[in-house]
């Protein structure tokens, strides 16, 4: 059903992507990222290869110059094989990529957007503090005019790729008086004197993929290092996470039909009373559940892609899809960790570390509150 968004071209990303994750992206490979917290840089290298750290970025940056839904194929194939890889995928397209490609000027894009698309550099995107995280106006970081530099002072919290970043795209208040029109965006070289990392998080999932704080301590950011205009941070900001939700909606996808497939697989192969449980109509019911909650998820996702594409506006379908797909995926996860017993709570088997993995993505970007208040506020003003 859900296929009628898609061209032939579409589906020969899809396959293209399904088979790089089929074959790159071992348990064998992903044990060993759980183990050591560390994603390989050969993987990396490879997905760089094969185009899909620049899916949606123009040819002229290196990229593909690909439409969203192309995107969302990439995103939801690769997550459905592996959470924290999907990330790696989203971070360069989405919000590394995004603040550069909506107020980044033609130096700016050559410098740090061409070799975050080829794999050479990485940029995390720092938004969050301490004491803002929904309500992300809040924030209480400065950069203050000093001649032609801003002297920058403030924590940001939980950024993911911060320990791993070359650059970091950091919104601070230049005028504390006007509330979320006094915040503007930033270019901080991550080497720069007064700029350090917090601990690396312990995290519930999506491990192998390094989040942290960042400590900003009079850092000196050369005016030339302002992304768009003094004051225009926020919205900059506001419109890289509508297209970031639409990423954690294809994670979400992507991670709940990995788990549907694990559901299937398994309930067709453990028998109990003398026949496979997927005999038992308990079981067969929880299934047909799950995949007709996919199923309209996918609808969500895509049709999101498809109004991108299409020049249409998509904020709510947007926020729809992540609240929808991530709330789904969590639910489809737990009933696949159901389906599998005992088994589902041990880590030899694939389910409990998707079921940890997905736990995030009703979280961050927004969390499902913060995408009702977006759907709510649009329907009751
Ligand atoms: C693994 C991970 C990676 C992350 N990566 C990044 C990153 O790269 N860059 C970045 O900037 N941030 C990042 N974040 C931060 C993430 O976006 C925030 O955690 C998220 O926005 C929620 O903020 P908070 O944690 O401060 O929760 P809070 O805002 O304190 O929310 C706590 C609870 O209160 C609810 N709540 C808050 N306000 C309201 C309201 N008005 N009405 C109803 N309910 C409300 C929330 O929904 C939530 O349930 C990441 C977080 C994690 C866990």
């Amino acid at each position: 059903m859900a296929e009628a968004f898609f061209t032939e071209q579409h589906e020969l990303v899809r396959k293209l992507a399904r088979e790089f994750a089929e074959t790159e992206l071992t348990k064998e490979v992903l044990d060993k990222v759980e183990e050591e917290e560390v994603f390989p840089e050969e993987i990396l290298d490879k997905m760089a290869k094969a185009g899909f750290f620049g899916i949606k970025v123009p040819k002229q940056y290196g990229g593909q110059g690909g439409d969203a839904r192309s995107y969302v194929i990439v995103m939801e194939e690769i997550a459905r094989v592996s959470g924290v890889a999907s990330i790696y995928v989203s971070s360069p397209n989405s919000l590394s990529g995004g603040p550069f490609l909506l107020s980044g000027n033609a130096e700016q894009k050559e410098k740090y957007l061409r070799p975050v698309v080829t794999g050479e550099k990485k940029v995390c995107f720092a938004l969050t503090e301490p004491g803002a995280g929904s309500d992300a106006g809040g924030m209480q970081t400065t950069a203050v005019k000093d001649g032609d530099y801003y002297i920058l002072n403030g924590r940001k919290t939980f950024i993911t790729m911060a320990p791993l970043a070359d650059w970091a795209v950091v919104y601070a208040k230049t005028d504390m008086s006007m509330g979320t029109r006094g915040i503007s965006a930033f270019i901080v070289d991550m080497k720069q004197e007064g700029v350090s990392c917090g601990k690396p998080e312990k995290k519930m999932g999506v491990v192998g993929c390094a989040t942290s704080d960042i400590i900003l301590e009079n850092v000196r950011v050369h005016k030339d290092n302002l992304l768009g205009q003094e004051g225009k941070g926020f919205i900059n900001a506001m419109k890289t996470l509508d297209t970031g939700r639409m990423g954690v909606a294809a994670q979400s996808i992507g991670v709940a039909q990995g788990c549907l497939d694990e559901a299937i697989k398994y309930a067709k192969e453990r028998k109990q009373f003398g026949r496979p449980i997927a005999k038992f109509q308990a079981i067969a019911f929880m299934i047909a559940e799950m995949a007709t909650k996919l199923e309209a998820a996918k609808n969500l996702v895509y049709k999101t892609a498809w109004l991108i594409d299409n020049g249409q506006d998509a904020s709510m379908a947007a926020s729809m899809a992540k609240f929808y797909a991530s709330e789904v995926c969590n639910e489809i996860a737990a009933k696949t960790v159901q389906i599998h017993g005992g088994y589902g709570f041990i880590k030899d088997y694939k389910i409990e570390r998707m079921f940890r993995d997905c736990r995030v993505f009703t979280i961050y970007e927004g969390t499902s509150q913060v995408q009702q208040m977006v759907i709510s506020g649009k329907l009751l003003k």
